[in-house]
């Protein structure tokens, strides 16, 4: 049996975006809310303000954001990138430049478990589209050549971009929300916001406190469980939450679960004992990043990464029900699901 999850959630979006784009409603005089599809999932702001301005603003932003950056968009930067591979440098703008510089900087960081060129083995899974399947190892092997950060020529005088080989493609799925989480607190404090909080499909970031002063409580999601079911809340001032998972766009065929993120060193869906993997920090770029690149080490390269890194944590669940902690997320993590066991400080497995 095929299985895509994904697809319910699609049309289910695609009938929000067929009856009315943005519901924007004022709970309360101070309370705006915001939902909308974009990026290919749900995005929701939560701002403590009585201006509605600021959150259209925001979402404009989001808007522009996906406009430049969206793989699935030829006309996009990312997409003209895509369509010169092999040909010629595309000059794009300094958000998009620098998204791939970060996307790079990440690559290096995490020795190629993050790779932004990623989109040839992408597209051949097409996980979270109708054309999902499992290539032929032929077909992975081809699309594996192509995919390689450290033949992404860029050009700072210029601000361009170039893909030297003819197929290559860049994907900034994994890092891209993140960019837009960040760009969406920076406009909210700089229209004077001081309590809000942003959900880019999971990619969390907050503002501030609530307006009672007290933290954020924000869920883990549960990776066994139905959506906004969790295993545990943690507390967040002024920072963002940036989980990925297996359970977020799969299909699964004999029992087996293929999911959208890609081991760029075999061509499959990594597997690596991991569930799910938090990053806790300040920038969501960071997190979004990292929270992929983890994911794709596993465990140990992945706690030791996150332990050399300061100011980051993460949160890692394995598949046998156990989630291992950095240590400086010990005190804001309350397990709130049995079936799970908090196993470690991150030191000893
Ligand atoms: P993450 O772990 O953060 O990222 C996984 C994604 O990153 C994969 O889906 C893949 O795109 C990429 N990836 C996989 N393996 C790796 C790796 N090893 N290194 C680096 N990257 C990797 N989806 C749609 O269905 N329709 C759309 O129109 C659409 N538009 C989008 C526009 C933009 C600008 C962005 C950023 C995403 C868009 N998406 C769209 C993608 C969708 O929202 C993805 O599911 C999402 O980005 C994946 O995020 P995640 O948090 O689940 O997982
Ligand atoms: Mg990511």
């Amino acid at each position: 049996m095929v299985y895509v999850r994904f697809g319910a959630r699609l049309l289910a979006a695609v009938l929000m975006l067929a009856v009315s784009y943005l519901v924007l409603t004022a709970c309360s005089q101070s309370e705006q809310t915001a939902e909308e599809y974009l990026m290919g999932t749900y995005v929701t702001l939560k701002v403590y303000s009585p201006q509605a301005a600021v959150i259209e603003k925001t979402v404009e932003r989001l808007r522009e954001i996906e406009n430049l950056m969206s793989a699935n968009l030829p006309e996009s930067e990312v997409g003209l990138i895509n369509g010169a591979a092999g040909k010629s440098a595309v000059k794009i703008s300094s958000d998009t430049f620098n998204v791939i510089e970060t996307a790079l900087y990440y690559s290096q960081l995490t020795n190629g478990a993050f790779d932004p060129t990623i989109g040839p083995l992408v597209n051949l899974w097409g996980i979270g589209t109708d054309k999902a399947r499992i290539p032929s190892n032929k077909e992975i092997e081809r699309s594996l050549r192509l995919v390689d950060y450290r033949t992404v020529i860029l050009d700072k005088e210029q601000q361009s971009v170039k893909l030297p080989y003819a197929g290559q493609a860049l994907d900034l799925g994994g890092i891209a929300k993140g960019y837009a989480a960040d760009e969406a607190k920076r406009i909210l404090k700089a229209n004077g916001i001081t309590s809000a909080i942003v959900n880019i499909g999971g990619n969390i970031m907050t503002l501030g406190t609530r307006p009672d002063g007290n933290p954020w409580r924000i869920g883990v999601q549960d990776p066994l469980g139905p959506r906004n079911s969790y295993i545990g809340i943690i507390q967040l001032i002024d920072e963002t939450a940036v989980t990925s998972g297996n359970y977020e766009r799969y299909f699964e065929i004999g029992g087996k679960r293929y999911h959208h993120i890609l081991n760029p060193f075999t061509g499959y869906p990594s597997r690596s004992g991991l569930l799910s993997a938090t990053i806790i920090t300040k920038r969501s770029i960071a997190a979004d990043a990292l929270s992929t690149a983890v994911y794709v080490l596993g465990l140990d390269r992945g706690m030791e990464l996150v332990e050399s890194l300061p100011g980051i944590e993460a949160i890692f669940v394995t598949d046998d029900f156990k989630i291992y902690l950095t240590k400086g997320i010990i005190q804001r993590f309350d397990l709130t699901n049995p079936e799970y066991k908090v196993e470690n400080s991150g030191q000893n497995k």
